[in-house]
């Protein structure tokens, strides 16, 4: 593909918050850019993270967690295509669109790497089991498919007469007691609760929570004392924490922790860490560092190259402190309008400006209209700390019409029961459910 009006092309790889914010900041009048600005993504939407979680749990209607790139950038094109090689020399991207199996071209003048990150799966001679076994919070199907899990055990629990088969099929273990995991931790637990009230033959008793840590304190980003508010909430709800502890090994019944104990569960959620997208490697000719991420100068500008930028989970940028920027939402938005006016000046031949995004803060709902919240030196928990992460969170949201629509979940929610029915993403969950019974055919001989 080569541009029709010999204008400048600007491709950016990858269009969730990093991509769709930078490509907005692009097209807006400010940077003083005349170019076209291309968004490449296997998806036509970017999901709002922070609400993945309620939406996965039934707090929010799915679709209203994710935001469609189109409206959201309307004056950039957008491909809905797999990225799959880059020829730096000839300065094109091969990609493949999705539903088509021919590989085609667009040419750049600068390119943007911003295809964020994938969930850390540990070598399977260090941690076993995972990618058979867990389940990860990353994509719209991960969140349905730990709540089809959660009410297809309970149907299943409900149904069985042995009362420790019952306790391992509603025991859910949590590995990687960080942000993500406490959000699931916080938001599941009250689904479950709550969905069981509609089962007769489940007691409160049979449904267990447990967190694996390997840092000697849950939420190691806050400060200490929110961390222990949050520990001791937890521990009061019953959930089972374990810090200074991981897993080694995950199958489809049980785990064996790291002290080697071996633990009856039917359901593990891996939220043990981050690493840079691996299609990076794919991508000859982009500096990659020892994690894989891209590694940047602090205007972005992907080091030895001079029209190739990087941003988001996938890049490693040094801050203000010459430490790599967090991969976080908050910081990939701010990146945004920081390349933008770099990428201006490279074409209007002025010299870029090392970017500094700083974390502002960081919001942590606990469930149970509960949360933590440290936001530049204000410290609070309980519930102000949930409702300013809800107001936060909602304000952030982009579009109006997706803020009315998230705010009414919230209120129908207030009023009314969950609806937890399935939305039959979850295939392959029964037979591993039922691993360690017999098949039916064994049971009747
Ligand atoms: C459950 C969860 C909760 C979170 N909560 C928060 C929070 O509360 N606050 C916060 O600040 N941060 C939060 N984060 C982190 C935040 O979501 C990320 O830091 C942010 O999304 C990074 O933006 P990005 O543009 O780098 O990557 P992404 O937003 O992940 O975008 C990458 C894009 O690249 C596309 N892509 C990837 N590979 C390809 C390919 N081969 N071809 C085509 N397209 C591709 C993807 O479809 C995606 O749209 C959370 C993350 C998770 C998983």
């Amino acid at each position: 593909m080569v541009s029709q009006n010999g204008r400048k092309r600007i491709v950016i790889l990858g269009g969730g918050f990093g991509g769709s914010y930078l490509a907005k900041a692009l097209t807006k009048r400010s940077p003083g850019l005349d170019a076209d600005v291309v968004i490449i993504d296997r998806n036509n939407y970017f999901i709002f993270y922070p609400l993945l979680v309620e939406a996965g749990c039934g707090s929010i209607e799915l679709r209203h967690c994710t935001v469609p790139i189109r409206e959201f950038a309307p004056k950039a094109e957008l491909l809905m295509a797999e990225v799959a090689a880059l020829d730096t020399e000839r300065q094109r991207v091969h990609f493949q669109l999705v539903g088509d199996d021919q590989c085609r071209a667009i040419e750049y003048d600068h390119l943007v790497v911003a295809l964020g990150s994938v969930t850390r799966i540990m070598p399977a001679s260090v941690v076993s089991g995972v990618r058979e076994h867990a389940f990860f919070v990353k994509r719209m199907s991960d969140a349905v498919m730990i709540r089809d899990r959660a009410v297809e055990l309970l149907e299943l629990a409900n149904a069985i007469d042995d009362p420790e088969e019952r306790k391992r099929l509603l025991h859910f273990v949590i590995v990687g007691g960080n942000v993500t995991g406490i959000e699931v931790v916080g938001e599941l637990e009250v689904f479950v609760r709550e969905a069981s009230a509609q089962y007769h033959n489940i007691s409160d008793e049979d449904i267990t929570f447990t967190i694996y840590e390997f840092n000697q304190r849950l939420l190691a980003v806050m400060p200490e004392n929110l961390s222990r508010w949050a520990t001791r909430q937890l521990a009061r709800r019953g959930v089972g924490i374990h810090t200074g502890a991981g897993v080694k090994e995950v199958h489809a019944d049980h785990v064996v922790d790291s002290d080697g104990n071996v633990v009856p569960c039917s359901t593990v959620i891996w939220t043990a860490g981050i690493t840079p997208n691996p299609v990076l490697k794919q991508l000859e000719g982009l500096p990659l560092n020892k994690f894989g991420g891209l590694q940047c100068q602090g205007d972005y500008l992907a080091v030895g190259t001079d029209n190739i930028w990087g941003m988001g989970d996938c890049a490693s940028v040094p801050g203000p402190d010459g430490k790599p920027m967090p991969p976080l939402a908050q910081i990939a938005i701010r990146q945004a309008p920081q390349l933008a006016a770099n990428i201006a000046a490279v074409e209007q031949g002025r010299p870029t400006t090392p970017g500094g995004v700083t974390l502002q803060g960081v919001l942590v709902p606990l469930g149970r209209h509960r949360g933590v919240a440290a936001i530049k030196g204000i410290r609070i928990h309980g519930f102000f700390a949930w409702a300013m992460w809800r107001a936060i969170y909602l304000l952030k949201t982009p579009r109006l019409s997706r803020r009315i629509s998230v705010l009414a979940d919230w209120l129908l929610n207030a009023f009314f029961r969950k609806d937890y029915t399935q939305l039959g993403m979850n295939p392959d969950s029964h037979r591993e459910m039922i691993h360690s019974h017999a098949s039916c055919e064994a049971d009747e001989g």
